[in-house]
């Protein structure tokens, strides 16, 4: 089994006393700079003007510009979205690596598809929570922690490995278990598992189970409840024991059920189609295509996302949803943009 390291091996003297910037208040950025300034740590948040800035402020972090935070953190976290740092980063933290500072990321997209290449004389590593951020602030609310992932790409002062250690402790990682990879095995399999799986694959199979129930006469909230809503509760109980806790807890029919049909829809053609789509992270082929879309000011993208918010289940979720108000109770409201 491979290492994990956890909370009580990791020294963060290291990072103490180090300004740490985050640029970018998102998903990943607003959690990162609220736990790591729960934990000790001295942050400022660099951001241009707008949603998130406000955001920030209101949140009582330091607030600076994207330049202004770089030009004086010895540690710089980039939290933007994936296709726009490159361009933030050439224009405003590049001119403020100096040799010895760190420069991080919570992906490796930009430094392994070659968008991004850092000078030699500052480490260069990342600290990838396997969660979306929103939960990896609520986790560590609630004392737990999302767990991540970490890799050092250059280590130009000799203490990159223990920033990158004490950093996922601030975050609150190292509670859920921090493991070792390289930038080009985060990228991939992160790139992967949302793509099969997590995401795409899962919104698929939902949606085909939803779509297939209602075409047959079915009505579309009790196709809701069983496609969608209910997955969250098969889903808790792998999350808390694997398969073998969710089948004990299932009917036997379910179970029986499970055996004979699951591997009717997930055949060997969908195992051979995963393979195909994980040539193309591989070969850059998924990267390229992506940048591109950026480049040409998202068309495919807009449609993708219109079709997805237009979808009978959305709608019928919505209201299904507005009458369970314990779904969000007590939780951090996260809101679509
Ligand atoms: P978000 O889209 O949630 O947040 C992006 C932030 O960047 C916003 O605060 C936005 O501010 C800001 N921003 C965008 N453009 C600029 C700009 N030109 N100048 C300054 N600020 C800008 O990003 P994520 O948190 O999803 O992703 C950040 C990184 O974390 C990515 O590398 C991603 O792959 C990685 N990651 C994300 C995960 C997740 O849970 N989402 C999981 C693990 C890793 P504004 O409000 O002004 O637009
Ligand atoms: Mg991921
Ligand atoms: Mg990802």
């Amino acid at each position: 089994m491979s290492k994990m390291y956890y909370e009580n091996e990791i020294n963060e003297q290291v990072l103490q006393g180090k300004k740490i910037a985050i640029i970018g208040y998102g998903s990943q950025g607003h959690a990162h700079a609220l736990n790591l300034k729960e934990s000790g740590f001295d942050v400022v948040v660099g951001i241009r003007p707008g949603k998130s800035y406000d955001a920030a402020k209101e949140d009582g972090v330091e607030v600076k510009s994207v330049a202004e935070a770089a030009a004086e953190a010895d540690v710089i976290q980039i939290l933007l979205p994936d296709e726009r740092q490159k361009a933030v980063y050439e224009a405003e933290i590049a001119p403020y690596l100096t040799p010895g500072k760190a420069l991080m990321f919570a992906h490796g997209f930009n430094v392994h598809f070659g968008q991004i290449t850092p000078p030699a004389d500052v480490d260069v590593f990342l600290v990838a929570p396997k969660g979306p951020g929103h939960l990896v602030r609520r986790q560590f609310v609630e004392g737990a922690g999302v767990p991540g992932l970490f890799a050092i790409y250059q280590d130009a002062t000799g203490q990159a490995r223990d920033l990158a250690l004490a950093y996922g402790k601030g975050i609150g990682s190292a509670r859920g278990g921090l493991l070792e990879t390289t930038f080009a095995e985060e990228t991939v399999t992160d790139l992967f598992g949302e793509q099969a799986v997590l995401c795409g694959g899962t919104t698929e199979l939902v949606k085909a189970g939803f779509e297939t129930l209602v075409e047959a006469g079915y009505q579309p909230e009790l196709a809701y409840f069983e496609t969608l809503h209910e997955l969250k509760l098969i889903v808790d109980l792998m999350f808390e024991g694997g398969m073998a806790t969710m089948r004990y807890s299932i009917s036997d029919t379910a179970e029986w059920g499970d055996y004979v049909s699951g591997p009717r829809i997930i055949d060997a053609s969908v195992k051979a189609r995963m393979k195909e789509v994980l040539t193309d992270i591989q070969d850059g082929t998924f990267a390229k295509r992506w940048i591109e879309e950026n480049e040409t000011g998202r068309p495919e993208y807009t449609k993708f996302k219109e079709a997805g918010a237009n979808h009978q289940i959305e709608e019928v979720g919505e209201k299904l949803r507005a009458m369970m108000p314990f779904i969000n109770k007590g939780k951090q409201k996260v809101t679509v943009k």
